[in-house]
């Protein structure tokens, strides 16, 4: 009753006059149960329900309890919730649900489940990341979830965190361009809320330890963290979740200059800024910059947070009230974040429809959806090492597979898959092929599980794959103190490469783990990162030629686990260790851009005029394939030590072999700029190379 007669009172009002008029009839108390976010394992039934909702006003909940809920299952609680949110209580507002759909709807059952963001970003694809985003959110709309803590913007610049698969790697441009692509492609119904996360720094934790400080200067965090929140802020994102580590000692949502200065002042950010897990009670428990939870809410309140993910009790709701009560917070500032949340409900719709419509069903796991999972598994494989064209495998070979990635769903997958850790394999739907099974139905396959039987089986066979990698893990819980591979996977190769048998290795893992030991011994190298549903079978189809790999790293794969200099390092740290110091120290075992394919491409005529830069791609191998061209630019001096080379641009082409295509790139004096060490950009006028594969041209740019 109570439901029709809000959406009735609303419905002739114009978006912001309908939030105004939901505002004036509301409580303090009810306005603050707006700003506070429980976890649906915090609410064990009805009642528990019952107490958040119409007691306590709670305005939005979050999350599975464990594990993934069936369809029918999300619509059987989110009717229960919206039930007792527009019926029982006395102004009828809807709860808003947020989720964690990372790569493709996780915590659905039978949800269509993608690669992870690291092997997204290997596709250079921005069009394909926003068809993903689009799957995404049709599949949460089909699940009743208009709320998505997704897509991860953090910068993957310290491969020791555990997250780092969750980013679109290194480089802040292509970080940038394909946030903004996901961010466009989740919100395109406009019935979906994307979530920029985690803003900002969370990425560069000095250890590589989940949630510790980054030891970073502003200079540091604007040239390489904030570029993918600016684009995500152009394209629209509707909220942003906030870092729960601290940069340079200040906790991000305890910082009213990055919150409040930064986002809203100067990205121009209206939208809805939630905390993450917690958080706020850890400025109090585990940051030690607030001395009580009531000085943790009131440094985060000052700092400009709307909401509060508490995520399991209401003392942010009860110290929040009291701060209001004693005149510390104004109730002008209470409006502000509550006329954001009620904004973005109403954006979406829920004011008028907050039940999952039966329609949007439909849209769930469909033929289309998984043809987007494919093509993004098979566009994201990296072939970074083919020596005397190993790959593709002869059809008839006899092959030995071996390594732990061979035989497991969790490791193709990864975290944040049917549970957070995704490590339950009991979860997956009936049938999903592991990749020994999609070699099996191509090849005369033998597996061994132990290396003593796999060198012995390999000296029977024609080529042997290892496939290697990372098993699921997520946040704190993947922390590691050493990026090399564990042992057994490496005496593994090692036990296998030693037969001599031409070997293959296949690496399944969400961050980059030392293989310098057994890297030269191979023939081949395959990237896979962790490909999700489809990933096994678009391995098998890059491993016997059926598709051409076209993915390019997009983070620098180091040799060592102490050498992590990244694409973008300074000249100094190309310096080797002899007394004239040569430059040749920088020396990964992979670079950023690597990425090889059956065919071959060549450049040529690369011009550079008036920042219009062209240059010719040629496919001068046998077989189609697509090239993804990389710009870079290096300043020869500038006030700030420059870097050796900066991504500018990329530009994905599929040729037919022989088939050549200029491209061309139209760069500003903005892409030549840096950030100065007063925070802001600098352009130093002066000479400049574009670079592009082996060629460079020299240009000078005046004042
Ligand atoms: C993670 C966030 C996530 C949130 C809700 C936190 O632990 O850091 O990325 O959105 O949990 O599940």
């Amino acid at each position: 009753m109570r439901r029709l007669t809000l959406a009735a009172l609303l419905a002739p009002l114009s978006l912001p006059a309908q939030v105004d008029a939901t505002l004036g009839r509301m409580t303090l108390e009810e306005k603050i149960g707006q700003m506070t976010q429980l976890t649906i394992g915090a609410l064990p039934d009805s009642a528990h329900l019952r107490q958040a909702i119409v007691d306590r006003h709670v305005g939005s909940i979050l999350n599975v309890v464990d594990t993934a809920l069936s369809l029918d299952g999300w619509h059987a609680l989110i009717r229960q919730i919206q039930d007792i949110a527009t019926k029982e209580t006395r102004l009828g507002v809807p709860i808003l649900y947020g989720i964690d759909f990372v790569h493709g709807a996780n915590y659905t059952r039978g949800g269509t489940i993608f690669p992870h963001n690291i092997g997204m970003a290997a596709t250079f694809d921005p069009d394909l990341v926003r068809q993903v985003g689009e799957v995404t959110a049709r599949e949460a709309l089909a699940s009743g979830l208009p709320w998505n803590f997704a897509p991860v913007l953090d910068v993957g610049r310290q491969p020791l965190w555990p997250r780092f698969y969750e980013t679109f790697g290194e480089d802040p441009y292509l970080a940038a361009t394909l946030g903004a692509a996901a961010v466009t492609g989740m919100q395109s119904s406009g019935r979906v809320a994307a979530t920029m996360k985690h803003y900002l720094g969370y990425s560069g934790p000095r250890t590589g330890h989940d949630r510790t400080p980054a030891a970073l200067t502003e200079r540091d965090v604007r040239e390489h963290y904030l570029p993918s929140f600016r684009a995500a802020v152009a394209a629209g994102a509707d909220a942003v979740m906030l870092n729960s580590g601290d940069i340079d000692g200040m906790p991000v949502h305890a910082s009213r200059h990055w919150v409040t200065d930064v986002l809203r002042g100067e990205l121009g950010f209206q939208g809805v800024v939630v905390t993450d897990y917690a958080d706020v009670a850890f400025l109090h428990t585990r940051h030690h910059v607030a001395p009580t939870m009531r000085d943790a809410v009131r440094l985060a309140i000052n700092a400009g947070i709307d909401m509060c993910m508490t995520p399991d009790n209401y003392d942010f709701a009860d110290e929040l009230l009291s701060l209001v009560h004693d005149g510390i917070v104004s109730e002008r500032r209470i409006d502000e974040s509550v006329r954001r949340i009620l904004t973005l409900k109403s954006k979406l719709g829920l004011l008028a429809h907050p039940y999952p419509a039966e329609s949007d069903r439909a849209d769930f796991a469909t033929a289309v959806s998984q043809a987007v999972a494919q093509r993004a598994a098979r566009a994201s494989i990296t072939l970074l090492k083919n020596d005397a064209n190993v790959l593709p495998l002869k059809k008839g070979a006899k092959i030995l597979v071996t390594g732990p990635g061979a035989t497991s769903l969790t490791m193709l997958n990864g975290g944040w898959t049917y549970t957070w850790q995704g490590t339950n394999a009991s979860l997956f739907p009936p049938g999903v092929p592991r990749l020994l099974d999609e070699l099996r139905t191509r090849a005369d396959v033998q597996y061994a599980e132990s290396a003593a039987e796999a060198a012995s089986a390999a000296r029977q066979s024609d080529v042997a794959i290892v496939v290697l990698g990372e098993d699921a893990y997520a946040e704190w819980i993947g922390d590691i103190d050493d990026l090399t591979l564990s042992e057994a996977q490496l005496r593994l190769a090692a036990a296998v490469e030693a037969t001599g048998t031409p070997t293959i290795l296949v690496l399944l893992e969400g961050r980059p783990r030392i293989i310098r030991d057994v890297a030269d011994s191979a023939r081949g190298i395959v990237m896979a990162y962790w490909p999700g549903m489809e990933g096994a079978g678009a391995i098998a189809d890059v491993l016997f030629g059926d598709v051409n790999p076209s993915g390019r790293l997009p983070f620098t794969y180091p040799r060592y686990p102490n050498a992590l200099a990244l694409d973008d390092h300074r000249f100094t740290e190309t310096l080797d260790r002899g007394f004239d110091r040569k430059p040749t120290a920088f020396n990964p075992q992979f670079a950023f851009g690597t990425g090889l394919s059956y065919t071959t491409f060549a450049y040529s005529d690369l011009q550079v005029d008036h920042l219009k830069v062209r240059v010719t791609v040629t496919n001068t191998g046998t077989r189609a394939g697509r090239d993804i061209v990389l710009l870079f630019t290096h300043q020869h001096y500038a006030t700030l030590a420059p870097p050796m080379r900066r991504l500018a641009r990329f530009e994905g082409v599929s040729l037919a072999p022989g088939a050549h295509q200029v491209v061309t790139f139209t760069l500003t004096k903005d892409d030549l700029a840096y950030v100065g060490q007063d925070g802001r950009p600098l352009f130093d006028p002066g000479q400049f190379d574009v670079i592009v594969g082996d060629l460079t041209r020299t240009f000078t740019v005046d004042p």
